[in-house]
């Protein structure tokens, strides 16, 4: 039978991991383990994706987390090098962009594991983004790379891939597995929802560590929030950097809650009137509800939902972000 070790440490690999483990558990000649490096720890933005998820309890936790990249990466690796030296798997399961990818992809790869990829091959082409780096490092010395998108696969073999010794399977994306699967087990917040409202959330790097950024992009929400309320589930580390800067907004319209679980996501992403968001999964997950998205982005690894018009790119200029959200708010009705 195959051993697999999934590596895991934040929420967006959580979601995703209980799409392939459904599948896993359901295979009796394959048994996986799961590791937590403990990078989300929050009750809110990791326990409750395993109990409501039904995602295998975790065999081992690090709880690493809080650390500067450096401190974080290296203290993994150390860890997971223990863990793998002793449980020597078939494969090292990984899943997306963070540090708990390349800290798994390295200390696997030195150990002369086989490593497979989920959602491999996305690009942002920003080299500032902690994520893309993570990402092209993994990717690189993956040995199957589980592509979203063809556009995925595009980007691997544009990067020469083609001439490595790994394998690309265009496999299709897990997070609309879980969209479809979870939809039916949608759960109504334990907050009291607008009948109208946007949902939003916001906690890239790019946009948290940048004063400027930060409040820019909440002076946007507060305008909006005087026309159509919007929900924020709020992300730890923005509401770290908000309380530093000191930005607090007082509007009854502008609905600030703690993070939610992924069932209750779904129903805010059922009866919301447009998503905006800086989150990669977000993006999809709107227009998996068939409802617009406006990215509080420069760019977007998920470029075929730009092109086809369901999302726009406004960066986090208040202005752009206002036009940007007139222009999606109507379009909704004629998805
Ligand atoms: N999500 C959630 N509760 C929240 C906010 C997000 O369940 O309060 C889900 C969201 O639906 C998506 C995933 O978390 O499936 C996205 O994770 P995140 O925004 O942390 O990371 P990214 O997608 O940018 O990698």
């Amino acid at each position: 039978s195959m051993k697999i070790l999934s590596i895991l440490g934040a929420r967006p690999q959580f979601i995703k991991a209980s799409a392939i483990s459904r599948e896993i558990t359901k295979r009796k000649n394959i048994q996986e383990k799961i590791l937590h490096t403990g990078q989300h720890f929050d009750a809110n933005m990791s326990k409750i994706f395993f109990d409501q998820m039904q995602i295998p309890k975790p065999d081992w936790n690090l709880e690493i987390s809080n650390l500067n990249h450096g401190a974080m990466t290296g203290r993994m690796i150390e860890e997971i090098e223990n863990i793998l030296l002793e449980e020597r798997p078939d494969w090292v399961l990984l899943y997306g962009d963070t540090n708990s990818t390349i800290s798994g992809a390295l200390s696997a790869k030195k150990l002369h594991l086989k490593i497979a990829h989920v959602e491999a091959g996305l690009r942002s082409y920003n080299m500032k983004m902690p994520e893309e780096i993570n990402r092209i490092l993994t990717d690189r010395i993956s040995d199957i790379l589980f592509c979203p998108t063809k556009g995925a696969a595009d980007n691997l073999k544009l990067e020469g891939f083609k001439n490595f010794d790994c394998q690309i399977v265009n496999c299709g994306d897990v997070m609309y597995d879980n969209a479809l699967y979870f939809r039916k087990y949608s759960k109504t917040p334990n907050f009291s929802k607008p009948q109208k409202f946007i949902l939003t959330t916001i906690h890239r790097a790019e946009n948290t560590d940048d004063s400027q950024k930060l409040a820019s992009i909440f002076r946007a929400f507060d305008k909006i929030a005087r026309e159509i309320p919007i929900v924020l589930p709020l992300h730890p580390r923005t509401k770290q950097k908000l309380n530093e800067l000191k930005i607090n907004i007082s509007n009854s319209n502008f609905i600030i809650v703690n993070p939610v679980g992924y069932l209750e996501m779904v129903n805010l992403l059922e009866h919301c009137s447009l998503v905006m968001t800086d989150s990669g999964g977000l993006q999809k997950e709107a227009f998996f509800f068939k409802k617009h998205c406006v990215t509080l982005r420069e760019e977007t690894e998920w470029t075929e939902l730009v092109d086809n018009g369901f999302n726009i790119i406004a960066g986090n200029i208040e202005t752009n972000i206002y036009d940007a959200y007139k222009k999606m708010i109507n379009k909704n009705s004629n998805f």
